[in-house]
């Protein structure tokens, strides 16, 4: 239990906001989220003809990032032929751009204390119903420790906003966590999702080797946002900045998300839109490494779900928005958690989606004790496949597991990384190195049958290699099976 007086957190809340560190970036005291131009767009765009319709797509797959009138255009596609092409269109980008590659990643939450009231949060201030906690340092080994047995390389920690979980100790976080190693086996990049930092702390968590930054501005309609948070998330530029100032930070990796349910997921994907476009405009043409995005879930002691359907997603526009992010910027990597059941996995996997979550378990300090804990969750999760049956199921389609981490370690990074997925190269420079950590994984951790599909995928990529960067790869996983890790070209 966490025992900070109320007016310790008054007087901490009261010094996060740094104006001054936003302010700067806006025009004539204005952001680029521009409510009315984004309707506007969506009517000017309506009723598209085909032709139009495939020119974008075409451009797209040129892997060319697309404007707000041509994500517009796609947004208002109602012909099921057109919806099929620009489905099919998405595969292909993915595939140009990352190859058969899928990145897998466990969520860790370290802490549920916030500060805030976000109306659709189960771990907002007011609800009485979730049991809070915050992991101690032995607490937290024992999470990674149970992580790192699964076989997992990547973890997105999260914590909720309050002082007890400020920059200085999400730092010490990241080090404990990188300091744990079993038996050859250890996390070699940590991404956090936590609240808006100041440039200062975030230089902290730079110096400490922070991987992707997340910050998801949840809705980018302003009227809505201001009606669904309280405390310090309130303030909508705090937040819509907070990435611009991880890279001004030297930060290089930074992510934007949208939870899609709180306002009309058209509106919500121009929003997404616009930010990557602006972050490109400030930042030498990088954008945002990833893009989330999660669909509302329920919580536990939050009626918000029930009472507010009129947002809510449904499947088959889910699939409509998850193709038009692919479209609008085609170098980003993807992420679909498992929020989502399997099902739907199943149908978006092929939008364009780069990264999962499997074995994942979102309650406070869950993984060590293999309890299902939805009093700890921030929502409910809705696909507990293990690691292991994520990776057979994804194998059985062809797709490779990646647990590389080498890119970042060879400072394939912001605008590198930007550079080499904007020219489509990602998945040239990747699959040799996906191939040597999926082999480590099916050798340590898979079971007999996982092993099976996974080494015959293996023989089967092998074939699609360069022939000179094969050999290398061959020589490689020959020293794997005798024991070496951690090889990466
Ligand atoms: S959404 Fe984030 S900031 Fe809002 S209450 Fe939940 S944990 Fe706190």
């Amino acid at each position: 239990m966490i025992t900070v007086t109320e007016e310790a957190v008054k007087s901490w809340m009261h010094n996060v906001i740094k104006r001054e560190q936003y302010e700067k970036f806006m025009e004539g005291g204005k952001d680029f989220i521009n409510d009315e131009e984004i309707w506007e767009k969506l009517k000017e765009n309506s009723k598209p003809e085909p032709s139009k319709v495939r020119d974008i797509i075409a451009k797209a797959l040129s892997l060319e990032r697309l404007e707000p009138d041509e994500t517009a255009t796609l947004l208002n596609v109602e012909d099921k032929e057109l919806w099929q092409e620009i489905f099919e269109a998405a595969g292909k980008i993915k595939e140009k751009v990352y190859g058969k590659r899928i990145v897998t990643f466990a969520p860790l939450y370290v802490s549920n204390y916030c500060v805030n009231d976000c109306e659709y949060c189960g771990y907002r201030i007011s609800n009485k119903h979730i049991k809070r906690k915050q992991l101690t340092e032995e607490e937290l080994k024992a999470e990674v420790e149970a992580l790192v047995k699964q076989g997992h390389k990547r973890l997105i920690m999260v914590y909720g906003e309050h002082p007890s979980s400020d920059a200085r100790f999400i730092a010490k976080t990241l080090e404990i966590t990188y300091g744990i190693k079993i038996e050859g086996g250890e996390i070699r990049r940590v991404n956090v999702n936590a609240a808006p930092m100041s440039i200062e702390d975030l230089e902290l968590l730079r110096d400490i080797g922070i991987g992707t930054y997340q910050v998801f501005q949840e809705t980018y309609h302003h009227e809505t946002y201001k009606r669904l948070h309280k405390g310090i998330k309130a303030d909508y530029h705090w937040r819509l900045y907070s990435l611009h100032r991880a890279m001004e930070a030297g930060v290089d990796d930074v992510a934007i998300g949208a939870l899609f349910g709180l306002y009309d997921w058209r509106f919500e994907v121009m929003g997404l839109l616009y930010h990557a476009i602006d972050l490109e405009k400030r930042f030498g043409g990088v954008g945002p490494h990833t893009i989330s995005f999660p669909r509302l879930e329920p919580a536990v002691g939050t009626p918000f779900y029930e009472k507010n359907k009129k947002y809510i997603v449904s499947d088959e526009d889910f699939m409509k928005l998850v193709a038009v992010i692919r479209l609008s910027v085609p170098y980003t990597g993807m992420i679909l958690t498992a929020r989502e059941p399997k099902e739907v996995r199943e149908k978006v996997l092929p939008l364009g989606v780069t990264q999962l979550d499997f074995g994942t378990n979102i309650g406070v300090g869950a993984y060590s004790k293999g309890a299902y804990s939805p009093e700890k969750q921030q929502f409910l999760i809705n696909d507990e496949r293990s690691l292991d049956e994520g990776i057979r199921w994804l194998a059985e389609k062809g797709l490779i597991t990646s647990f590389c981490t080498a890119g970042y370690r060879c400072g394939r990074t912001g605008n590198y990384f930007m550079d080499i997925a904007k020219k489509g190269k990602v998945h040239k420079l990747c699959m040799p190195n996906a191939i040597l950590t999926f082999k480590e994984y099916l050798l340590d951790y898979a079971s007999e049958e996982t092993r099976k599909v996974g080494e015959k995928l293996i023989e089967k990529e092998l074939e699609s290699l360069d022939p000179k960067i094969k050999g290398i790869i061959q020589d490689y996983l020959k020293r794997i099976e005798k024991g070496e890790r951690d090889l990466y070209v």
